[in-house]
């Protein structure tokens, strides 16, 4: 590995300055909406970096690609005039090369480009002897190893400030997310990769504005060390990725809402395990309502049984060792009898309710 003699002054992607916030619009499009977009985030007060994508990778051949080199110098405007360091995504070793002609002060590797370790080997090949910091997205496929795999590559050629960005992973039809955020796997990273610091995107997780809120807050709320969020003068009319952007003064409002959590060294490791529990929490429920669902079944079978034979729906002897069972099984498990009542009365009375719909066909 080759020792690297840092000239910057700032360090950018550091677990110490919290939480680390870039903005500015998905795309460059033009001269005068990359200066306009800077200014009036800088005048938010709440960012730290700002992005603008200069080539695009585009899902279709037909949509806008991004502006190119041209946009490269409005960039520089950006970092003189506005005073903001900036970030641009890179794909090859070209842009890599460009990227550095053109001062940009943080690079990153965009989630289409992340799945591919030979373009991931090309970028950290251009990069290797270089001191720039590099942000790396989760690839588009739910692999976290893929993602290790891509920040490992980065760091064998001596890259030193890395940082990970959780953009979510594709879905197939959903339409709550965009790209589901699969927050496990982001947690999974965390603990396998605490010292590398992790943004949260939730431009591109949501798709859409209303949830970009509660998705970042979750983010902050998890320990994330910062944010990547899309931001554009119009944003209705913006050339890439409109539904999700949101003027710099709604981005402002934005932040300024959010509850930003105290930085805990061991908080990562904290959060992760709670959400491990949740997780099996909801795992739990989802079997208890299958097991209900279950039950219910065989009730209506019971009732369909019983209307045939002309029996009554409640048969108070099954009833009373029905409710003594459940009492005597609830003691053995660390569950209260008064629970336990409630709890077998509410099924018995959906029961009997489900019976009665069968009495009435
Ligand atoms: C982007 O940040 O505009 C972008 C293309 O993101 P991703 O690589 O996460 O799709
Ligand atoms: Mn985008």
């Amino acid at each position: 590995m080759e020792a690297i003699k840092s000239k910057r002054e700032t360090t950018w992607l550091t677990k110490e300055k919290r939480p680390i916030v870039i903005a500015g619009p998905c795309s460059a499009e033009t001269e005068e909406q990359v200066i306009e977009t800077a200014k009036r985030l800088k005048a938010t007060n709440k960012m730290d970096i700002y992005r603008a994508g200069i080539w695009k990778p585009r899902t279709r051949p037909d949509s806008f690609e991004g502006v190119g080199v041209k946009g490269l110098p409005w960039l520089q405007r950006v970092k003189k005039e506005v005073g903001l360091p900036v970030t641009i995504e890179v794909a090859n070793a070209k842009h890599v090369e460009l990227a550095l002609a053109f001062d940009i002060d943080i690079l990153w590797i965009g989630a289409r480009t992340t799945v591919n370790p030979f373009a991931v080997q090309e970028i950290a090949d251009a990069l290797r002897g270089v001191d720039v910091p590099v942000l790396v997205k989760n690839p588009i496929n739910p692999d976290l190893s893929l993602w290790m795999g891509s920040i490992e590559r980065l760091s064998k050629v001596g890259v030193k400030e890395i940082g990970a960005i959780h953009r979510g992973f594709s879905n197939r039809g959903e339409k709550f997310y965009r790209n589901r955020p699969q927050w496990q796997i982001a947690l999974d990273f965390i603990r396998k990769m605490p010292e590398i610091p992790i943004l949260c995107d939730p431009s591109h997780i949501c798709g859409r504005r209303d949830i970009l809120q509660e998705v970042g807050q979750k983010a902050m709320d998890l320990d994330f060390d910062g944010l990547m969020i899309e931001s554009h003068i119009d944003p209705d009319n913006a050339w890439s990725d409109a539904k999700q952007q949101i003027t710099p003064e709604v981005f402002g409002a934005m932040i300024t809402e959010m509850v930003l959590r105290e930085d805990f060294e061991d908080n990562p490791v904290l959060q992760s395990k709670l959400e491990y529990l949740r997780e099996e929490i909801d795992h739990i429920d989802d079997e208890l309502m299958n097991l209900l669902a279950n039950r219910m079944k065989v009730v209506r079978d019971i009732g369909a049984y019983k209307k045939e034979n002309n029996m009554t729906i409640l048969q108070q002897k099954r009833w009373n060792e029905t409710l003594n069972k459940a009492k005597n099984l609830a003691a053995n498990r660390e569950l209260s009898e008064e629970f336990i009542i409630k709890f077998i009365n509410a099924i018995h009375q959906e029961s009997i309710d489900q019976q009665e719909k069968i009495f009435k066909l």
